[in-house]
């Protein structure tokens, strides 16, 4: 049995990138995403024909809780054998945003594309990838693999480093989670109940899905499976700063490259994704993986230490229990 490895987002940038590395180490791909029609597209473009006929396309669009039951429900019944790793990587960034855009549920969209729907889609694969083959054949090489969940994380999102703390507009703060408690519907657009900012409210989303990573760490035992997270580095020049101005867009990556020395390429970030969810020696559990902040070659990969405010038990507890009830879990 070939390995099955299943990952949102892959019509541009990191997951599109991380497609050509995971079909090299040998994995069938469940390619999951808001457009088939665009995602085979390019996926036709950028990998071979023998390479796409080992991607499978789903489509669901993670703002809408009701799709990824759907197309849960599509994976669960298409596909005979169980996912061994699961890659959470689409999103979404707007940070011009004067009002919030609401999901189809009518949540703040960010934190509903980011956090809800791959907490849902987590939740409703979860035992699925339990059940999964200890034992798959990889390139024609009998291998033991533990089940993995990789979810990416973001520099923004921990305030144990620098990039973590910035204050424009304000550092990822899920605060005493009001805004979840109260149901998060408008007017509330943010988790801890205050203004709307844009930009923070992609931070906090990320911020979710790292506390996520700290929880499911807990609640599964590691003998069961690995969760982890990882930062693959500044990968400026995707599309996930399309909303950003102009000026932004094109100073950024140059910042990114001869100042900070931070930015990473996008191949590059992709084969990092690929092997942190599918490679030995990453599969450590809780851990949030990283390259560091300003790159260099050679350097290998090491557990980032991360902020109070993703790895307190009481917050992650929280954010995890109200995040249930709010996708309709509980
Ligand atoms: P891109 O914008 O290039 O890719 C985002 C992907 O998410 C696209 O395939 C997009 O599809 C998909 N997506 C967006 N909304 C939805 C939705 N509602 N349903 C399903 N899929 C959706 O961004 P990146 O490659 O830069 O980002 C990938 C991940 O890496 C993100 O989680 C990001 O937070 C993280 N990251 C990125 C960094 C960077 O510097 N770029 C740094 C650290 C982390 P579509 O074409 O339909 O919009």
């Amino acid at each position: 049995i070939k390995g099955l490895v299943l990952i949102t987002g892959t019509t541009s940038g990191v997951g599109l990138n991380t497609l050509k590395p995971l079909l090299r180490f040998g994995w069938e791909v469940i390619a999951v995403n808001r457009s088939n029609k665009r995602a085979i597209k390019i996926a036709e473009e950028s990998l071979t024909k023998e390479e796409v006929k080992n991607v499978h396309f789903i489509e669901i669009d993670l703002s809408n809780l009701d799709d990824v039951r759907k197309g849960c429900d599509e994976i669960l019944e298409r596909f005979k054998k169980p996912i061994n790793s699961l890659i959470c990587n689409a999103a979404v960034y707007k940070p011009r945003l004067k009002r919030p855009e609401r999901s189809p549920q009518g949540f703040e969209n960010s934190m509903a594309v980011n956090h809800f729907g791959h907490f849902l889609m987590i939740n409703l694969l979860m035992e699925n990838i339990l059940s999964s083959e200890r034992e798959i054949v990889l390139n024609g090489k009998s291998t033991l693999f533990k089940p993995r969940i990789t979810v990416l994380g973001t520099v923004t999102a921990n305030y144990s480093e620098l990039g973590g703390r910035i204050p424009i507009p304000a550092p990822a703060d899920l605060g005493d989670l009001s805004g979840f408690k109260n149901g998060f519907l408008s007017p509330i657009s943010m988790a801890n109940g205050k203004k709307f900012k844009p930009g923070k409210a992609y931070k906090d989303s990320k911020l979710c899905n790292m506390v996520t990573v700290q929880e499911l760490s807990k609640r599964y035992p590691a003998e069961e499976i690995i969760v982890n997270s990882l930062y693959p580095g500044c990968v400026a020049d995707t599309k996930l700063f399309r909303d950003t101005p102009w000026l932004f867009r094109f100073l950024f990556p140059i910042f990114q490259k001869f100042i900070t020395r931070g930015y990473v390429s996008q191949r590059l970030a992709g084969e990092r994704v690929a092997k942190v969810a599918t490679y030995k020696e990453f599969a450590k559990p809780s851990v949030h993986w990283s390259w560091g902040n300003r790159q260099k070659t050679g350097r290998k990969a090491f557990s980032q230490k991360l902020s109070k405010r993703i790895i307190d038990a009481n917050t992650s507890k929280k954010t995890y229990d109200l995040t249930k009830l709010l996708v309709g879990l509980d």
